[in-house]
């Protein structure tokens, strides 16, 4: 745990095995900032504990998604017909062709 000026922030590691059989591992940063805007659902202002416990929410959230490979890492790829995935892995380095599939 790193306190920056107000900012709270945990990392989050995981490792896993995609649905293609290779492995990766991950790594994500949630961070919240104290202020008084970031309030507790009862309208307390949010304490560095508070923050700390909600943060700890996410990334629990965020353990149980199913980690993907560089190649198929995109959230519907396994919903798509292998014609569709088939094109995705020839084309999908394209940001925007991989935003078409997500729509
Ligand atoms: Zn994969």
């Amino acid at each position: 745990m790193i306190i920056k000026f107000n900012e709270v922030l945990i990392k989050g590691y995981k490792v896993g095995k995609c649905l293609c059989g290779k492995r990766r591992s991950k790594t994500k940063i949630f961070t919240q900032t104290l202020n008084p805007f970031n309030k507790n659902e009862d309208g307390t202002i949010c304490t560095r504990d508070d923050i700390l416990l909600k943060l700890a929410i996410e990334k629990n959230e965020w353990l149980k998604e199913q980690i993907y490979c560089k190649n198929c890492d995109m959230p519907s790829y396994w919903g798509l017909t292998s014609e569709q995935r088939e094109f995705y892995d020839k084309n999908g380095k394209d940001a925007t062709i991989k935003k078409f599939f997500l729509i």
